[in-house]
């Protein structure tokens, strides 16, 4: 009798499962992605040939045999992947986007050798602009140009009499105008030189010759523009970056520099095609932090689109201009150890008010004192107002002192770094902080083994936005383009799969979103980026060459290289 009774429970379980199958069977795909090489960044299940996804999650990942139950070939869109290799969609956790497409408006002259090309170069934004509209340009540099002479502004006046024209040198420290932006600035040979700046004028007519230098540029008479025409211009700006973004398989990004109206404008009008965590800058004003919090409300419920985090903050300067804060001087400059922003006292403040508000604080630090005081002030925090999930984070972190390595982990604070900063820096900052210290600049390596978490980001404009650049310095630690085996610090490498996993699931750790995205995972958004070569199998120096085939955001190819598809 016990046993029957057992009999009928038995039968009963199974029936539910059989049905529980069969309904698993009769949910159907929107988009299956199959024959791919898909590494998911999910470490229960890190690679597999297809993913099924519904709406905007992903709903299996698995076999191409399994996958198929999810495929009606009337309703499943089915992308044959022919091999390729996927990701998870990258998640740039430091970028200032609207600055990169503000540089985008802008004419390119880096790298210019010749003014016939400097002419090309702004003759093609004449002819796409209106008569009358002011034309900025950044990067020229006559070191590189013929006979190392200056440009003057007649080479401008060949091509844009009828457009006021403005060309920053590389260093953005002088100018080159063009004729008629002299003309409304009223810049005559009579004009006399600034305090601390220089119009330089031609020896003979003593006509100005174009070049303003330092103070000099600032007497150029900018347009009025209205505040409308600003918002507009950073919205046209957004626009073209986000276009860039999709491109390179940026499916996420921390803006560092709010822009917050913007992004959800674009989202209200369904053209935003990524996902935003915006930060702002950090106070201590009871009332703004108050609307800091209402902005967080405000953006909780727009399909993990916009989200408001952190609070941000300066301690020191950068390594380039000798204002990083460290605790002795520099080796090219025995006079200074750079300025930190605050004294320890202030910063710990600081902190501590913001951190028992509650919020997030990622604080730009680069040299080991600068870093060295920010834990302090973390570590403070934690001691005033308790432990919690708080994940506030450092940005760049780029120089530390041995003890303070494994307090990342102590402290659960995030290393929100820029790998591709490696190939930027390693030719002249063995020369500006000594052997010593260049041992123990960008070391996640080391870090990563005492327990630290990061994230990559790119700090955009400062460095290109495609995600290729960052995974070749984070394995390499070389040169662009350095086809030789001189990698600094070759043991602080990365292995091509943490640098992936860095990329996506570490900064989605960084804005508390790792449950819902950075990895290809059953109920995760389907963000996934397909790649043109296999970065786990080509030789190191392909990286860079590496093209985004498709980029797909929540389900939606927002992307793609493939000619036909009709999104490119
Ligand atoms: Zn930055």
């Amino acid at each position: 009798m016990k046993n029957i009774k057992y009999f009928y429970i038995i039968s009963f379980f199974c029936f539910l499962m059989i049905n529980c199958g069969e309904k698993m069977q009769v949910e159907i795909a929107d988009m299956v992605l199959k024959n791919g090489k898909i590494i998911t960044v999910d470490k229960t299940n890190p690679e597999a040939e297809a993913v099924a996804i519904k709406g905007d999650k992903i709903i299996a990942v698995g076999t191409n045999k399994q996958i198929d139950k999810y495929v009606d070939i009337q309703a499943t869109k089915i992308i044959d992947l022919e091999g390729r290799l996927a990701v998870p969609g990258f998640n740039d956790a430091h970028i200032h986007f609207q600055g990169f497409g503000k540089s985008l408006m802008q004419v390119d002259l880096n790298g210019v050798t010749t003014l016939e090309e400097m002419q090309r170069r702004v003759k093609e934004k004449v002819d796409e602009v209106d008569d009358g509209v002011w034309i900025y340009g950044r990067g020229w540099d006559h070191e590189i140009l013929p006979g190392k002479k200056w440009p003057t502004k007649k080479i401008l006046d060949a091509v844009a009499s009828n457009n006021p024209v403005v060309l920053q040198r590389v260093d953005g420290h002088s100018a080159l105008a063009n004729s008629l932006v002299l003309k409304i600035s009223g810049i005559t040979g009579d004009t006399p030189d600034p305090h601390a700046g220089k119009i330089v004028k031609d020896e003979i007519s003593g006509e100005p010759t174009g070049i303003l230098k330092e103070t000099a540029a600032g007497l150029i008479k900018n347009p009025v523009i209205s505040e409308e025409e600003i918002y507009n211009d950073r919205k046209k700006a957004v626009r073209l970056a986000l276009k860039e973004a999709a491109k390179f398989g940026v499916t996420s990004i921390h803006n560092l520099t709010g822009d917050f109206e913007i992004f959800y404008e674009l989202l209200k009008d369904g053209e935003l095609t990524l996902r935003v965590y915006a930060c702002a800058p950090i106070t201590k004003n009871p009332e703004k932090l108050k609307s800091y919090k209402e902005w967080q409300e405000r953006f909780t419920d727009n399909n993990n689109m916009i989200k408001f985090g952190c609070l941000k903050a300066f301690i020191d300067g950068t390594l380039g201009s000798g204002t990083a804060a460290f605790f002795k001087p520099f080796d090219d400059d025995p006079t200074t150890s750079g300025l930190p922003t605050m004294t320890q006292e202030e910063i710990n403040e600081l902190v501590n008010i913001v951190d028992n508000e509650g919020f997030q604080i990622g604080i730009h630090a680069i040299g080991n004192k600068g870093n060295n005081m920010i834990l302090n002030a973390y570590q403070e925090a934690i001691r005033n107002n308790g432990r919690r999930d708080a994940r506030h984070r450092i940005e760049h972190v780029s120089v530390l002192i041995p003890e303070d390595i494994s307090r990342f982990r102590e402290l659960g604070v995030i290393a929100s770094v820029q790998p591709s900063f490696v190939s930027s820096d390693k030719g002249f900052v063995e020369k500006r902080i000594g052997k010593e210290r260049a041992r123990l600049t960008y070391v996640w390596n080391t870090m990563l083994k005492a327990g630290a978490r990061i994230a990559f980001g790119t700090d955009c404009p400062v460095e290109n936005m495609n995600p290729m650049e960052g995974l070749y310095s984070a394995v390499t630690r070389k040169f662009r383009n350095d086809t030789s085996d001189t990698s600094w610090f070759s043991n602080e490498r990365l292995s091509m799969e943490k640098a992936v996993e860095l990329y996506t699931l570490g900064s989605a750790y960084a804005s508390f979103e790792e449950d819902i995205k950075g990895s290809i995972e059953k109920g995760k958004l389907a963000d996934i980026v397909v790649l043109s070569q296999d970065l786990f199998e080509i030789p190191v120096d392909k990286i860079m060459d590496t093209k985004v085939v498709y980029t797909i955001l929540g389900g939606k190819i927002i992307y793609s290289s493939i000619a036909g598809t009709g999104i490119e």
